[in-house]
């Protein structure tokens, strides 16, 4: 018999491991679980609507999808239509492949106010993720801060200041792209607790903003640093290069742009100010002590109608699963949560890395279940397929996913990639429509 594994989850740490998996040559069965009907993830609803390039490697994915050995189960979720229990007893390994999907808290007053929203969703909302389709956030404003100095702030950032000639040839939902188009938007605020040489861009990224079409980056020049200490080894040389790059930012000339992305460092956010809505948000200014954030008691406020978290992110509980709050993962010694149950990517990890990171959890993750398990003895999806028929579920096959992937490339504006789905209801209605 075949080993049999379910991937719960059909993003990019699931892809990898499916791929190390069948480079084994040994004899198994790979099915994935995914609560979408579409696959890929992250790369689908989290990349940047306009960082197509990044999203290429879902070609390879596909590759593996249609292998003889894997099955993709789409529009299943663990939890509602089969429990984890369910599917451990079905087969002999259960990886999650989950993410983390839900934002990490602020931690400060006014959090709760109408206009705060985490990148989770604001992302997921202009990538037209069904879960935040219906989100609706309210820009219509002059002003956003962006709470965060990684590579998902620099995203939200540079997404809401794009022109609709440079967002054309993205894949951001329509809906999404007109909210941008009608706001009056005009200054974004990146907010950093510390200073340039601790922000988390990563150099491609952070140039990315000079070259925008309606928009310029300001920096404060006496915010830089004359020098990056231990500049030799890698990480200097990379903090050398950002240094550089905001240097050429703070001598930039506004020229007739119309928008601006406001670096502001050493500000800790301390308070979202307003009634129901907000209207402002406080930070105090502070300086760096041996590494750590110190508040020099001076505060200011920003007016803004919008703030948006991007602090990283957090594994969600799954039913059944040892509980994951306490964390930003799943509970697991170097992926082995529980016999027969692994983890990868960022539920095993948390949320840091490129694409390319997952693959090494991969590599472990199949290393382990071999070692673990020497011979197949659960039926896997022959008992699967029809536990989920009798439970009425619509389960999205791989070729289901090309038909929608077809039609979504079909209705594509000149120069887009595609027109995204954003609802279930409108994924399923591709596959009720006839065959052609
Ligand atoms: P990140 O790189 O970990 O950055 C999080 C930022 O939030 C840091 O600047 C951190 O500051 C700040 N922060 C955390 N808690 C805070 C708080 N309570 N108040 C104020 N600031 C706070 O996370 P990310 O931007 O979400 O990205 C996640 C991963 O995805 C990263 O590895 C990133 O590189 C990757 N990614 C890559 C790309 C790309 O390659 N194009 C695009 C998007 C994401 P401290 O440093 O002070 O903690």
């Amino acid at each position: 018999m075949p080993v049999t594994v379910a991937i719960v989850g059909a993003g990019p740490a699931g892809f990898y491991t499916a791929e190390a998996l069948l480079q084994r040559g040994e004899d198994v069965h790979v099915d994935f679980i995914e609560r979408l009907p579409t696959p890929y993830g992250l790369i689908r609803a989290g990349v940047a609507p306009d960082h197509q390039t990044t999203k290429k490697v879902s070609r390879k994915f596909d590759q593996t999808a249609t292998k003889d050995l894997v099955r993709y189960y789409g529009n299943v979720e663990v939890g509602r239509d089969i429990a984890l229990e369910e599917l451990q007893a079905l087969y002999d390994a259960v990886v999650l492949a989950v993410g983390a999907p839900a934002d990490r808290y602020i931690g400060i007053p006014g959090e709760d106010k109408r206009g705060v929203l985490g990148s989770a969703l604001m992302v997921g909302w202009y990538n037209g993720h069904p879960d935040f389709s219906t989100l609706r956030p309210d820009l219509n404003t002059p002003a956003v801060v962006v709470i965060g100095n990684g590579n998902v702030a620099l995203d939200v950032a540079r997404v809401l200041v794009k022109t609709p000639e440079e967002l054309a040839q993205s894949d951001i939902a329509d809906y999404a792209a007109e909210a941008i188009r009608a706001s009056p938007l005009t200054d974004v605020y990146l907010l950093g607790r510390r200073g340039p040489l601790q922000a988390r861009f990563t150099n491609v990224e952070l140039r990315e903003l000079e070259d925008l079409a309606d928009a310029v980056p300001m920096v404060d020049p006496g915010d830089l640093p004359d020098a990056v200490p231990d500049a030799q080894d890698r990480e200097g040389r990379l903090k050398e290069k950002n240094l550089a790059t905001l240097r050429g930012f703070a001598a930039l000339d506004v020229g007739g742009k119309r928008k601006r992305i406001h670096f502001r460092f050493f500000a800790n956010p301390v308070e979202i100010i307003g009634g129901d809505r907000v209207e402002g948000l406080r930070y105090e200014e502070t300086r760096l002590e041996q590494g750590r954030v110190v508040g020099t008691g001076r505060t200011d406020t920003i007016a803004c109608g919008l703030v948006v978290s991007a602090i990283g992110y957090r594994s969600q509980v799954l039913p059944g699963l040892p509980d994951c709050s306490a964390g930003d993962c799943v509970p697991n010694v170097d992926g082995r949560v529980t016999p027969g149950l692994y983890v990868v990517g960022w539920a095993k990890r948390g949320p840091t890395g490129v694409i390319a990171s997952n693959r090494p959890d991969g590599l472990v993750c199949a290393q382990q279940i071999f070692a673990d398990i020497v011979r197949g003895e659960k039926p896997g999806r022959a008992r699967l397929e029809p536990m989920l028929a009798e439970r009425g579920v619509r389960v999205v096959g791989f070729a289901d996913w090309r038909r929608i992937d077809a039609a979504e490339v079909a209705a594509a504006q000149a120069g887009a990639p595609r027109r995204k789905f954003t609802t279930l209801e409108e994924m399923l209605g591709v596959l009720k429509a006839p065959l052609r």
